[in-house]
């Protein structure tokens, strides 16, 4: 009888189904909302939302069409409580009421959120004030903080000045939010680095060349570098938005010097997205790392993979 007891549990171990790799959910991973920028063919604008052992926590940046994206991932909102902003232009922040909206209706309590992005310059507000002029008492939308829940607002700005260094803004529980001033023309702008369980991923943001040194600090050894890709080498795109945004063979370049171990270009342009052995052959030049082009769906598990690992 015992021998007949022991020979069953070892039928039903053997039959058990076994946890396979698959099942093992990545610390950290990278959920596209938006892979493109201000033109509109088919792409959302900028926007990602970050996963943080399965479950959705930052929100960075909020480009036009975001919300539809997340009703169609049915992504859990509920604790995304964190928004990293790059910068303040539309392709970027435009749907940023609208998550304030749909977040709202997730919870039956009270959301506070900390909100993250550039001080003001110029035309540009700060990100307080941004903030404040959509969702304050008197803004656009005064009414949303007390749609459905209450919620709070604390903004914080972020040093602009390329020479700041490196600044932690988050770090909780394992989870760490570093960020550093970038260029973009006359818009105030700054790149974020997470990192959580050992796995980091850096969000160039829209930059210019000028400030590629910086990204290279903030980005030194992360596992994915997502650099925005909205121009064509040089002489192929109109020489103004050189002034914006950093061409394929400089990101190559940064992608190699920080010795990241895969890149992924998004905020793509209609240019870019029809010059995609171009654009690759440009950054393979330099980076011998995996290179992937963005899709808004595509979810990514963050997590090193050796330079040399691309097939040329
Ligand atoms: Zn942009």
């Amino acid at each position: 009888m015992k021998a007949l007891l022991i020979s069953c549990l070892t039928v039903a171990a053997a039959m058990a189904p076994r946890a396979k790799a698959s099942d093992v959910k990545p610390s950290l991973e990278v959920q596209g909302l938006g892979s493109g920028g201000p033109r509109a063919f088919g792409r959302a604008g900028s926007s990602y939302i970050v996963l943080v052992d399965g479950t959705p926590r930052i929100l960075l940046d909020a480009g036009p069409g975001a919300f539809v994206r997340i009703g169609e991932l049915n992504i859990d909102l509920r604790r995304v409580d964190i928004v990293l902003l790059t910068h303040l232009h539309i392709d970027h922040s435009g749907d940023l009421a609208t998550f304030f909206n749909a977040r709202a209706l997730t919870s039956d309590g009270p959301v506070k959120y900390r909100v993250f992005g550039p001080d003001g310059a110029g035309l540009f507000p700060k990100t307080s004030r941004f903030v404040d002029l959509l969702v304050g008492d008197n803004g656009l939308f005064g009414y949303q903080k007390t749609f459905g829940v209450r919620e709070t607002f604390e903004v914080r700005d972020l040093a602009i000045n390329l020479n700041t260094g490196i600044t932690k803004i988050v770090d909780e529980n394992g989870l760490v939010v570093d960020e550093i001033a970038t260029h973009h023309g006359d818009c105030p702008s700054v790149a974020y680095r997470i990192t959580y369980k050992g796995k980091s991923v850096v969000f160039s943001g829209d930059m210019d060349a000028s400030a590629v040194a910086n990204l290279v600090r903030l980005a030194k050894s992360a596992d994915l570098l997502i650099f925005n890709c909205a121009v064509l080498d040089p002489p192929n795109s109109p020489s103004q938005l050189y002034e914006l945004h950093t061409p394929p063979k400089k990101i190559g370049a940064a992608a190699r010097e920080s010795g990241v171990g895969h890149l992924l270009l998004s905020h793509i342009a209609p240019d870019v997205e029809e010059s995609e052995n171009d654009v690759r052959n440009s950054i393979h030049a330099s980076y011998t790392g995996p290179v992937e082009f963005a899709t808004d769906r595509m979810r990514i598990a963050v997590e090193y993979r050796p330079q040399g690992a691309h097939q040329p």
